[in-house]
């Protein structure tokens, strides 16, 4: 039986690598992308094969259409036919008010998250359409429900617009025989606050979350996993929120 091929973008880190990890449990052959650590996307592609999978890992800026394609090339050339997407790549800039972010800064989280989401969906539904099957699952954030004020606006703006661009393609490729799903993850313990800045904002926040600690990347693995898997079949359009009650 052929196993579903399935690319996760920023795979190598965080709760890609968690996303990346599960599958291959699930028993997908999994194409990881990275934008730039390679050790960390070694290393997780080698965990994946120990857990019996083929696993291609592709550098690959998601905001760079031509990397895109060379992605997407990749894993069907490598693996086979793609069956699967999880748009995982994502950034947020330092953790600011939009009064003190820099241009530089707003057009980065707005080409990494949106626009770099757009581009896979759109070589994903070239592809699944002409298959006429396939699921993308898209990593939002509680975020867009919430506004991110004083941190993030611009990136939770980003985030909410992936919302909108997973409920209408869901409709334009449900004939295709394509799903279309986000997860929404709430706080989740990885490097991203690190990257922002705030280290300590895991901890720090989880006496605010409704379950009174931060969420594990395996914890949205679980989510995503189960929005691309034949047990999901009936599901499409729908934004899965993982955040503790947030
Ligand atoms: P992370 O630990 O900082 O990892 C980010 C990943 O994205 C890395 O693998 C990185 O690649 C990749 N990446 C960044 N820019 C890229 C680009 N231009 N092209 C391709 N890949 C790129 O972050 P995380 O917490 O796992 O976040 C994963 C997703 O969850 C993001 O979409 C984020 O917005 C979302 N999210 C996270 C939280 C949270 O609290 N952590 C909450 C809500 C939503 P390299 O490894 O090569 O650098």
């Amino acid at each position: 039986m052929t196993r579903p091929v399935t690319i996760v973008t920023g795979g190598g880190r965080g709760i890609g690598a968690a996303v990346c990890r599960r599958l291959a449990a699930d028993g997908h052959d999994v194409a990881l992308g990275y934008a730039g650590d390679r050790e960390a996307a070694e290393s997780t592609a080698r965990a994946v094969r120990e857990a019996g999978v083929r696993c291609v890992s592709v550098r690959a800026d998601v905001s760079d259409a031509a990397d895109v394609d060379r992605l997407f090339d990749t894993a069907a050339d490598r693996l086979g036919p793609v069956t699967g997407l999880v748009n995982n790549a994502g950034v947020t800039g330092p953790l600011g008010r939009l009064a003190d972010a820099s241009e530089g800064v707003l057009r980065r989280v707005v080409d990494v998250n949106l626009v770099g989401c757009l581009l896979c969906c759109r070589r994903a539904a070239r592809d699944m359409a002409a298959l006429g099957t396939g699921a993308i699952v898209n990593v939002s954030s509680g975020a867009a429900t919430l506004g991110g004020p004083g941190e993030y606006v611009h990136y939770a703006a980003a985030k909410a617009a992936v919302d909108t661009l997973t409920l209408g393609l869901s409709k334009e490729l449900g004939p295709d025989g394509v799903r279309v799903n986000a997860v929404a993850p709430g706080l989740v313990d990885t490097d991203l606050h690190t990257a922002m800045g705030d280290p300590g904002r895991p901890a720090r926040m989880a006496p605010s979350i409704p379950l009174r600690r931060a969420g594990e990347p395996g914890e949205i693995a679980a989510a995503v996993a189960w929005l691309l898997s034949p047990e999901a079949s009936y599901t499409t359009g729908t934004v899965l929120r993982v955040a503790g009650g947030r």
